[in-house]
């Protein structure tokens, strides 16, 4: 791949990257249409990355549909897809480790997460070379990690925040979406509601105290923790077994970034 990517680069092709772990739904193929405005070469990379998964976490049975996932994505304009089958050598000893964004939200419960994003992105983009790299605003404490790694160890790619999408009921789409049965879902319909109403209070206390009363009232969620974050009212809730995240923006009358599939 990096000798392809580095062949690509003398021609003056523009690399775009997106780097994903399958189980493509809309929210990733959005992805594919903003890099394909970017640059000449759309490098989708697929890999369940193991070091980003704590040992009681879902890496073993995170869904591998390999064959539709290649069918998505050569139907939303993927140039090259790039699924390695391991990314890491058996006696590997080095990490890439954040200290300042990757404290609080997701990092506060997900111990290492952030240090194995940031050492598989590294990897990505020293593999593809790309000139952008596209993230989703799903993943917002993701972003912030990414944007600030990319600066501080000086790649030379310019990392694109892509806006997050939504189901028509308003559920920020997920691959974990597909772990809930009927009844989990309806529940956790109530997850961007809750945060929309508080967010558009327009002030980031009042969001936070109100979403995190109405989170904890709602039945069948199980809140894990709900912080601003910049300009974003930010959560994380069980339903059942399946961890679900989401953010909106703090605006005052607002009504949540509700961008539906498929926009
Ligand atoms: P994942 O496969 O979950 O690691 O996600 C790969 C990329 O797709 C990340 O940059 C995510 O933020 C992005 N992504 C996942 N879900 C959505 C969504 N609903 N809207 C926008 N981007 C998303």
């Amino acid at each position: 791949m990096q000798r392809e990517a580095l062949l690509l680069k003398k021609k003056g092709q523009k690399i775009v990257l997106v780097p994903t772990m399958g189980a493509l739904h809309e929210g990733h193929l959005s992805l594919v249409k903003r890099a394909r405005k970017r640059g000449d070469v759309v490098i989708m990379s697929i890999y369940v990355n193991p070091t980003q998964f704590g040992p009681s976490e879902d890496y073993t049975k995170y869904p591998r549909p390999r064959k539709k996932d290649q069918d998505l994505a050569r139907n939303a304009g993927v140039d090259v897809l790039f699924a390695p089958k391991a990314l890491y050598a058996k006696d590997e000893s080095t990490r890439v480790v954040e200290g300042e964004k990757s404290k609080g939200r997701c990092g506060r419960y997900r111990s290492g997460h952030f240090d194995g994003v940031c050492t598989v992105v590294a990897k990505l983009f020293m593999i593809v070379q790309p000139d952008y790299a596209v993230f989703g605003q799903k993943d917002a404490q993701q972003c912030d990690v990414i944007e600030r790694m990319a600066r501080d160890l000086c790649f030379p790619v310019k990392v694109i925040r892509a806006p997050l999408i939504r189901d028509k009921n308003g559920l920020a789409l997920s691959s974990r979406n597909r772990y809930l049965s009927d009844e989990e879902y309806q529940m956790a319909l109530q997850l961007p509601q809750i945060l929309a109403r508080a967010a558009s209070c327009g002030d980031s206390k009042r969001a936070v105290a109100q979403a995190r009363t109405e989170l904890i009232d709602a039945p069948g969620l199980r809140l894990q923790y709900v912080e601003a974050a910049g300009k974003y009212l930010c959560a994380a809730v069980y339903v059942g077994q399946t961890r679900l995240i989401d953010n909106m923006p703090i605006l005052a009358g607002a009504t949540g970034s509700v961008v539906p599939a498929g926009f």
